[in-house]
């Protein structure tokens, strides 16, 4: 269906004419979309955060058949490629999926910017200060575009769903050759390959819901740990949410596939795999010829040879009873369990539309913490929402408290553009929101600390990953509750899982020593004692 309305986008786009003369005399402020439709040449359709709020039933098709043009095979040999990923695990795997692509068009990975032939920001909107960045950074490589007129410039992910940004890059960035949305990662090389040919910026963003591309390569980040894309899209429209917008409506990829791809990474030695998407747990609601849903796939990835399974992130209001009791069986199923709440008032839960109240999300805990005893909770919460009271505020801290939680990530609203919050009054002073910020951190932080004391004194297994940043002598892992530990061991045990004991407990991290000798018999091969 994409391809068939890129198609037809691609026919109308050539009958279009603008007046050129008249819109470039027009002050930026006063431009309308179709004052930059000249610069759509390479377009297929603008992106339009108004279509993409309307959910159409329309049948999602998987696509099976991803290959690479033959005249772009080989296109990359010699040269590098260079992704900088902001954001998400889910852009974080997005951009797994790109250099997969570009490595199968021959390009090498590189972390020099001076080196790179294509370089791609794959962007994250769901913050202001995250699209700054991006536009910084945009800045920082106009130099570089100058003394190397080949190099390809792209900017993709979240940022380029949405109109005002394409309109400003197309206006203000002309070192930007290529812009491409979420919807169009599989279209990379040929869209590589128009940047190439093409006098005009190329821009390629599609605002429908999305369909999912099977088999597009990818090159995975380490060969311990992998994310599994389980559903894409999001259709909860929290008030002051845009992915919504910029990632589609929610579509789930067949059991079949997945379990397929999860037993791959097991048979190529994976440890750990996290299972991904914006709402994980409303996995298999869009299903409409089989009755399988997320607690189903948890119970089928227990019966897969792979030591640990994670997922991100889980919606309070889809943790269904199914999905309770798969995780209350164990195995290698993990039961850390980020469960974000935004808020504790159940007014404000009311304006984020987020569809549960402070009663009902305490209830769930409650229901997980009784199948699961030793269940931990992390969260996301949102503070200084339009006109938050104190009163709304103690709300969220007390909730805090009385769910134990052992981490949290925190944030200052942000009003985004196009989301209802946006145009919401809002009487909170920005100076007050940092102060409840401050004071929620201060909590956080202290129940993250009191949750690392438990562990003095007891052996808990970790999965090794690799040298700790700060010192190469020291080995850093997850517990599996997701606890860093930092301990000295020999680096043949990177990649396996070992026990440690724990020894001294900071606020984020855990020091230990290993209690698992490991004996290097030859390369391939180790025993335990
Ligand atoms: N789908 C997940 C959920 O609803 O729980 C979360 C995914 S969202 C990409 C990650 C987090 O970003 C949210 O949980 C929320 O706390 C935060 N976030 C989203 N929009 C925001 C905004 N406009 N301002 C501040 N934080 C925001
Ligand atoms: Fe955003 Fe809400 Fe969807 Fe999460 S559930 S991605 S916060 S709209």
């Amino acid at each position: 269906m994409n391809e068939q309305q890129r198609k037809e986008q691609s026919k109308l786009r050539t009958g279009k004419s603008v007046d050129k003369k008249s819109s470039q005399d027009k002050p930026l402020s006063e431009k309308t979309t179709e004052d930059f439709a000249h610069y759509f040449q390479t377009t297929y359709q603008p992106p339009n955060i108004n279509k993409a709020r309307k959910r159409y039933r329309e049948d999602i098709e998987v696509h099976y058949d991803f290959t690479i043009p033959d005249e772009m095979n080989s296109i990359g040999v010699d040269k590098n490629f260079l992704i900088r990923t902001y954001g998400c695990q889910m852009n974080e795997h997005d951009s797994e999926t790109m250099a997969g692509i570009l490595m199968q068009m021959g390009y090498k990975a590189t972390t020099e910017v001076e080196e790179a032939d294509v370089i791609i920001l794959n962007t994250c909107a769901i913050r202001e200060n995250a699209e700054n960045r991006v536009f910084g950074e945009i800045g920082h490589l106009k130099a570089l575009k100058v003394e190397k007129p080949d190099l390809i410039i792209g900017v993709a992910g979240c940022m380029s769903q949405q109109e005002t940004v394409v309109n400003r890059i197309l206006e203000k960035h002309q070192q930007v050759d290529l812009i491409f949305g979420t919807h169009n990662i599989h279209r990379l090389p040929q869209l590589i390959q128009e940047a190439m040919f093409s006098k005009a910026q190329v821009v390629e963003v599609w605002s429908k819901e999305g369909d999912i591309y099977e088999n597009l390569p990818k090159a995975r980040h380490g060969n311990i740990k992998a994310w599994v894309n389980i559903m894409y899209g999001c259709d909860k429209f929290c008030t002051y949410c845009i992915v919504p917008m910029t990632r589609g409506k929610e579509r789930s990829r067949r059991p079949e596939d997945i379990i397929q791809e999860v037993r791959q990474l097991a048979a190529q030695g994976y440890k750990e795999i996290t299972l991904l998407g914006q709402n994980v747990n409303s996995y298999g609601k869009d299903f409409e010829d089989i009755d399988y849903l997320f607690g189903d796939l948890l119970n089928d990835m227990n019966k897969i040879d792979i030591p640990r399974v994670r997922f991100m992130t889980p919606h309070p209001r889809d943790f269904d009873d199914r999905a309770i009791a798969a995780l209350a069986k164990g195995g290698n199923l993990l039961d850390h369990i980020h469960l974000p709440v935004q808020s504790g008032s159940s007014e404000i839960l009311r304006r984020m539309n987020r569809k549960y109240t402070r009663e009902a999300y305490l209830e769930l805990v409650r229901k997980i913490k009784k199948a699961i005893p030793n269940a931990t909770l992390t969260t996301d919460i949102i503070v200084g929402f339009p006109n938050e009271t104190d009163e709304q505020f103690e709300e969220t801290m007390t909730l805090v408290e009385e769910v134990g939680f052992e981490s949290a990530y925190t944030f200052i609203y942000s009003p985004r553009e196009g989301t209802p919050a946006a145009v919401m009054e809002d009487n909170v002073p920005m100076d007050v929101k940092k102060e409840r910020l401050y004071r929620l951190n201060e909590l956080v932080n202290q129940q993250s600390a009191q949750s690392m004391q438990q562990y003095e004194g007891n052996i808990i297994k970790v999965l090794v990953e690799g040298e700790s940043k700060r010192d190469s002598e020291v080995l850093s892992g997850y517990t599996e509750k997701n606890k860093v530990v930092n301990f000295k061991g020999p680096k043949s045990i990177i990649g396996e899982i070992v026990e440690v004991k724990i020894t001294d407990a900071k606020t984020w991290s855990l020091d230990g020593e290993l209690v698992t000798k490991t004996t290097e018999v030859n390369e391939n091969a180790k025993i335990h004692t």
